[in-house]
């Protein structure tokens, strides 16, 4: 007996040897310097701003060295699964402009030479190593049921001793070959331990790229690496995969810190190429007076979707993103404002190694900020894009009305200093609704005009201002003027300086002309420059709307 027998009965179908797969997936023909990494997710739903974070990190160093980011789906914990949990987290990753460059791009469908890409397909690959282990003694069939584990843990509980199967305590591993034969044709149930060489007394050290220098006790638990199931667990498949995938850098959570002894030692006992670390720490929130982890389950803003419904950009988020990856990005961005996140080069040193605190606030300006510069094509195209997904009533007005709404979305913009109205394109309505006359009819009911004038006057001021002070075809300079004759006509002050030093001289100044004007057109007492709104409403909506006024 020998046990190349034992390896054989356990994978009798595994005909392969390590070398065929070494072979088929030889090294990836990158220049000197050029990153692989990729983003592993359980299909388990939807992309968490967590996950986001990582998949966006590990994209964005990948393509910053011409290398290769691709999608791994981990899919071994079969009970995790979800329905159309891989299509949406692809979704949600492409609707945030995420380049794929590799592996799964859709529910069944994947792109690339290294593949299958998605655990479940990788069988035969993670037995033909395993096989290969237990060939040379570094592992074995473990047939211990839960049973009895939760009694070795009750033990190690009691002496106070580390708790795991290890030593002593890893009964499976001192059977005879005899016996582990005997067991398996006898039907037990086993799994496949790895045989730890590790001594806890003993300390690795690693450096990780965000995190440091860490140093650990050795791991010397007998992992298990193949289920009963004949699936691997995450660490075998994380070593098989990231080798033969050829990844140079895992950018991951930092929940698998305390995992790193036990891939270590799977890389060193198989023989592969240490790839890098890179551990992220988790993105905080205020939780009162405390600080929690963003949660999915507790935090609405977690999810991806919920910035693709409200409408910020994808953009924006990113921006934001950066700004909490690397320290020295926004004050690269203020000296560069036309640049884009592909021009900054993302350095896994100005990472902070304490998790960074979300502020929706500070995304928001982001937000706006992003908003303001975009021309107001774009705008009109990404709001109307927008609009056909989440706002079908403001996607048909943007259809029918595309010269006024661009005119009206380009009121002070396309400037040195643009207005920043909008964080998001579900606030454009909210603001803008008193532009297209089916909104306006029905909505118009509730005027608040300045404190000092009355309904008649202003009516008497509108009367007088559209019969003698307005025409359509005058300058901004023109209207003005004209604003200011009227106000002096009418005992308003049209100097707001000598108005402040002579109060009681007056009945008011022109801001309350000016607003009276524009609550009757828009019913609002602040929009943008009330010319250009004029201007597009024209002297026949005006009249309409005086009409409304009226009523
Ligand atoms: N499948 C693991 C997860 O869902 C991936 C961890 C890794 O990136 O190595 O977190």
């Amino acid at each position: 007996m020998t046990n190349k027998d034992l390896a054989n009965l356990i994978f009798p179908n595994i005909d392969k040897s390590i070398d065929y797969y070494e072979n088929l997936y030889a090294e990836r023909d990158l220049k000197e310097g050029s990153i692989v990494s990729r983003f592993a997710p359980s299909p388990t739903g939807f992309v968490h701003m967590g996950s986001l974070f990582s998949a966006f990190l590990a994209s964005k160093v990948a393509h910053d060295t011409n290398g290769i980011f691709y999608i791994r789906i981990e899919d071994t914990d079969q009970e995790r699964k979800v329905e159309n949990g891989v299509e949406n987290i692809i979704r949600d990753l492409t609707n945030f402009g995420i380049d794929i460059d590799e592996g799964v791009v859709g529910e069944n469908e994947e792109i690339g030479k290294y593949g299958p890409y998605v655990q479940s397909k990788r069988r035969d690959i993670y037995q033909c190593y395993a096989k290969d282990l237990i060939e040379k003694g570094l592992a074995y069939p473990c047939f211990c049921s839960s049973a009895e584990l939760d009694e070795i843990r009750n033990i190690q509980e009691v002496n106070k001793e580390e708790i795991g199967y290890y030593g002593s305590f890893a009964k499976c591993r001192y059977l005879s070959l005899e016996e582990q034969i005997k067991k398996i044709e006898n039907g037990e149930k086993y799994v496949i331990r790895l045989k730890s060489p590790g001594d806890i007394s003993h300390r690795v050290k690693i450096k990780d790229l965000i995190k440091g220098e860490l140093e650990f006790p050795e791991n010397n638990l007998d992992i298990v690496i193949i289920k009963s199931d004949g699936l691997p667990t995450y660490h075998f498949a994380h070593a098989i995969d990231d080798h033969l995938m050829h990844t140079t850098h895992i950018v991951r959570g930092d929940e698998w810190v305390s995992s790193l002894p036990v891939h270590l030692q799977l890389f060193q006992v198989l023989n592969f190429k240490f790839p890098k670390y890179a551990h992220l720490s988790p993105i905080m929130v205020q939780d009162g007076n405390s600080k929690r982890k963003l949660s999915k389950r507790k935090d609405a803003y977690a999810a991806i979707s919920y910035y693709h419904e409200l409408g910020i950009p994808n953009e924006a988020v990113k921006l934001y993103l950066m700004t909490i990856a690397n320290s020295n990005f926004e004050a690269w961005y203020q000296s560069n404002p036309n640049g884009t996140i592909d021009d900054f080069k993302f350095d896994f040193k100005k990472v902070s190694s304490s998790g960074s605190l979300f502020d929706m606030d500070k995304l928001l300006n982001i937000s706006k900020n992003y908003i303001s510069y975009l021309s107001k094509e774009e705008l009109y195209e990404r709001v109307l894009q927008w609009a056909q997904k989440y706002d079908t009533e403001l996607y048909q007005l943007y259809i029918d009305h595309k010269e006024d709404t661009i005119a009206f979305l380009n009121i002070e913009r396309e400037r040195k200093k643009p207005r920043k109205d909008y964080a998001s394109f579900s606030e454009i309505k909210e603001n803008s609704w008193y532009m297209y006359d089916e909104l306006f009819d029905a909505k118009a009911k509730e005027y608040i005009l300045p404190e000092n004038i009355s309904k008649e006057d202003a009516i008497d001021i509108i009367d007088l201002y559209l019969s003698k002070y307005y025409s359509e075809n005058d300058s901004e300079d023109e209207w003005f003027a004209k604003m200011k004759e009227m106000c002096d006509s009418l005992g308003y002050a049209s100097n707001i300086k000598e108005y402040k030093e002579n109060k009681e001289q007056f009945k008011g100044s022109i801001v309350d002309i000016s607003n009276t004007i524009r609550v009757i057109f828009t019913t609002k007492m602040t929009t943008p420059n009330l010319y250009d709104i004029l201007k597009i409403l024209g002297a026949n909506r005006m009249k309409k709307r005086i009409d409304i006024f009226k009523r």
